[in-house]
């Protein structure tokens, strides 16, 4: 019997980043708004959550660099000196109102899951604001402050030495995890990812110091290139593994519609790719991650509720509500101005 629990919280309503910044969109909230629209999330599946403390993040993250985001959150900019060494201010990693409060509240959700997994409270936990997996431990990297994954793992670790495996379908190497966890005990890696884009890590022969496998894909690939690699390598290997949990980074980016990458999956090739894994019934974290189209992305993660709560998204419509919650969204990139009308009125893609 699964037991769900969605993480969300009101701090994801807020904008952030800054114009011109890929995240200067709409992620969070509206996955919540349609979940909730749909009549899939109930009050006794979400779980609102507050931002983690400077203590418990510094457990993770060296204090010092926690120190630097509460100090950058608090006055709005930060020493020259502080900005090179933590990479934070830099284009990428922009200060912001929230710096410090918005990434420690989806790093918690990922502690509380964790935790809930650990002590079998529940099944099936999902954390669409976490998956931020260049985090460095001392180091802002790319459009990430924490490194939620990692610290998830670890939080496991601390409470378990049973078998954990991470997988990873964002369109980008998860770098920052994979870093972080070389040495990690009982613990697999598995990272699906376009060749040769940033960070330019994750190549067929990294395996991270032992732990990792990585399965590059050359750009334009499709549903059937991510499907057959995962029944015919991934499955297998994690079902030899035999994890006692799952945590799986759902980066949405490698949607065909996605600006920052070359892959080219449809909503409902994600949505099986991430079924398949769910179908191994072990107790899972599902997080976000990547996602740069808030048309596609909100109802990439919409659909991982679904799947989490035993529907099958590619068979749902959108009703009136969740099809106003698309319609509100904006996006000032130029894919936007022109958007096909199913991005908003119908819940998969019209291929
Ligand atoms: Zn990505």
């Amino acid at each position: 019997m699964r037991k769900s629990v969605f993480f969300g919280s009101d701090i994801f309503r807020q904008s952030v980043y800054g114009s011109g910044h890929p995240l200067n969109i709409a992620r969070v909230w509206p996955v919540i708004d349609i979940c909730r629209a749909q009549g899939w999330l109930d009050d006794d599946s979400y779980q609102e959550v507050s931002p983690a403390s400077p203590a418990l993040l510094s457990q993770y993250h060296d204090p010092d660099y926690v120190e630097a985001l509460l100090t950058a959150e608090r006055d709005q900019s930060l020493p020259d000196e502080m900005r090179t060494r933590f990479n934070i201010g830099q284009s990428s990693n922009p200060i912001f109102a929230e710096i410090y409060k918005r990434p420690a509240t989806a790093a918690h959700a990922s502690i509380l899951a964790a935790d809930m997994l650990a002590s079998g409270q529940a099944t099936h936990l999902f954390n669409p604001s976490g998956g931020t997996h260049h985090g460095r431990r001392a180091m802002a990297y790319g459009f990430c402050f924490v490194n939620d994954p990692a610290i998830a793992i670890a939080r496991l670790r601390e409470q378990t030495s049973k078998r954990i495996t991470y997988l990873d379908i964002d369109a980008h190497h998860c770098d920052g995890v994979q870093d972080w966890h070389q040495e990690t005990p009982n613990l697999q890696l598995i990272s699906i990812h376009q060749q040769d884009i940033w960070p330019r890590t994750g190549n067929a022969d990294d395996t991270g110091g032992g732990n990792a496998i990585n399965y590059p894909l050359a750009k334009q690939a499709t549903d059937s290139d991510l499907l057959s690699l995962m029944k015919t390598e991934i499955l297998p290997k994690i079902k030899a593994f035999a994890p006692s949990y799952l945590i799986i980074q759902a980066g949405a980016d490698g949607h065909m519609h996605d600006p920052q990458s070359k892959l080219n999956y449809s909503l409902d090739g994600y949505w099986q790719a991430v079924q398949l894994a769910l179908s191994l019934d072990i107790p899972s974290l599902v997080l976000g991650g990547g996602g740069y189209n808030p048309y596609i992305t909100a109802k990439a993660w919409a659909g991982l509720w679904a799947l989490i709560i035993g529907k099958d998204p590619s068979h749902e419509t959108l009703c009136e509500e969740a099809k106003s919650v698309l319609r509100g969204l904006t996006w000032h990139h130029r894919l936007g101005r022109d958007k096909p009308a199913h991005w908003t009125e119908e819940f998969g893609d019209r291929l």
